[in-house]
């Protein structure tokens, strides 16, 4: 999952939690100050009816108390209305419910809802108001519990959608404004994967250039200084092989053409113990030049020196002599070697040692790595490009390592127990890097275990 996308869920999520969770909070919070509010009313009421009858005790005003009950009970969720002045017997409004009221003392908190028959739950205040001479009489109103809920509930719901729609607005910009600063977190990481990119690819000289001062600026820092430092490395060493290589080549072209005359017995005749030794010391001499060679081929790659000297020649003639040279080793390995040409004219405008040194290396690897089978060379193309395709039944690369086979010195780990292949990793890097000098390009088609195709590409004319 992408990181931008990962930090929006995660952002979304927390703000959805958070807003459900403070919407419970004020949904909670509301209903407690509406019941407060509510309570608060009822006992407005009860104690306006405490006041009426305290009044009507010194004057003497029966009919004032009962009226105030009436408009009380004007009011729907008021159930009953009671007055029970002291040694008189007590007045009940409806009077039908006169059973059903308790007779309990006035309570100083805030009275709990109590069930009474045919009512359902009910919340009775009862206060004393006192007598002008001594004493005290009581008043009770009763209030409908499930309708002061309900009236509650009523204002809760008309509360509840602007509440939501200010949230959702909220969790919109929210999200918004999350997506922004995931996607400004992401941009510098996706170019310093780009960057990464580059070094893996053999380019040093892209930096990652951000302006940031936070942790994410320092990694482009780090990054860079640290490209810079393999810069340096890599001249370094190339410098030195190539040093070492051209110093080395002069000696060795001397020690090759000893050893020739000595087995040619120009320096006299050698027994048989001494010519098989000579023998041995001539065969790695040749590999040795042929190393030397490629590095010195290589060094020259990278540093821009490879110039094609152009020639016309005819590409189809060029490679099937030289096929015909490759012929007793297939025949000694086993292996079919086939060439077609597929163009009616295949002249080319090339430097045509390079060409030679491109196809013997994709050949040569033909052979290494294909154990039976066969190999087939083609060409083709058109009136701008040729195409050379080296082809083999080998042991095919795997797709992970389809770039990294033209880096030089690479070479794929071979499994435990397979045969040792000799080789030093610069026959892809070098027949690329002459492609690439020529104006063209070398590609590989190729799975594990099933062969693998080179495609050599080259402009027809310069
Ligand atoms: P050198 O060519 O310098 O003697 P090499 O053949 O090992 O050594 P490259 O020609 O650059 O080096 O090839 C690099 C690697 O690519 C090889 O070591 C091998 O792992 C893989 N490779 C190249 N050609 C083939 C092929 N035809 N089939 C399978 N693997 C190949
Ligand atoms: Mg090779």
């Amino acid at each position: 999952m992408r990181l931008s996308l990962r930090f929006f869920l995660s952002h979304a999520l927390v703000a959805v939690v958070t807003l459900g969770v403070c919407l419970l909070l004020l949904g909670g919070a509301a209903r407690f100050v509406l019941a407060g509010e509510a309570a608060r009313l009822q006992r407005q009421k009860t104690e306006a009816l405490a006041q009426a009858a305290r009044e009507a005790a010194v004057s003497q005003d029966e009919l004032a108390v009962l009226s105030v009950m009436r408009e009380a009970l004007r009011d729907p969720g008021v159930v009953f209305a009671a007055w029970e002045p002291p040694a008189r017997p007590r007045i009940v409004q409806p009077p039908a419910l006169a059973a059903v009221v308790p007779l309990s003392p006035p309570q100083a908190k805030l009275p709990a809802p109590q069930a009474l028959p045919g009512l359902g739950q009910v919340v009775i205040w009862t206060l004393a108001y006192p007598l002008p001479r001594s004493g005290h009489g009581l008043v009770r109103l009763g209030f409908d519990q499930g309708r002061a809920q309900a009236a509650i509930h009523e204002r809760l719901m008309a509360w509840l959608p602007p509440a939501l729609t200010a949230c959702l607005a909220a969790l919109i910009l929210g999200a918004l404004a999350s997506f922004w600063v995931g996607r400004q977190m992401a941009e510098p990481l996706r170019r310093i994967a780009e960057g990464t990119r580059a070094v893996r690819g053999g380019r040093l000289d892209q930096p990652v250039l951000l302006d940031r001062q936070d942790e994410i600026g320092d990694l482009a820092r780090d990054f860079n200084a640290m490209t810079v430092q393999l810069k340096e490395l890599d001249a370094m060493k190339r410098d030195f092989v190539s040093g070492v290589t051209h110093d080395l080549g002069t000696p060795l072209q001397a020690i090759r053409s000893a050893s020739n005359a000595l087995i040619s017995g120009r320096a006299g005749a050698l027994n048989n113990g001494q010519s098989e030794y000579l023998l041995m010391i001539s065969n790695h001499l040749e590999g040795l030049t042929a190393f030397i060679q490629n590095l010195l081929s290589m060094a020259r790659i990278e540093a821009g020196k490879v110039e094609p000297y152009y020639e016309t020649f005819d590409a189809a003639k060029m490679l099937s002599d030289w096929i015909k040279l490759y012929r007793a080793q297939a025949e000694e390995k086993g292996v079919e070697l086939g060439f077609e040409c597929k163009l009616r004219d295949a002249s080319v405008n090339a430097d045509l040692l390079q060409f030679r040194q491109m196809f013997v290396n994709l050949l040569s690897n033909a052979f290494k790595f294909t154990q039976e089978g066969g190999i087939m060379v083609e060409l083709m193309g058109n009136s701008q490009w040729l195409i050379l395709k080296v082809a083999d039944t080998g042991i095919g690369i795997d797709p992970r390592y389809h770039q990294l086979v033209f880096d030089r010195f690479f070479r794929v780990r071979q499994p435990k127990g397979a045969p040792a292949r000799q080789g030093t990793g610069l026959g892809l890097a070098i027949a690329k890097g002459l492609a690439e000098a020529h104006g063209g390009r070398l590609s590989v088609q190729s799975s594990l275990g099933h062969g693998a195709t080179f495609i050599l590409e080259l402009p027809r004319r310069h």
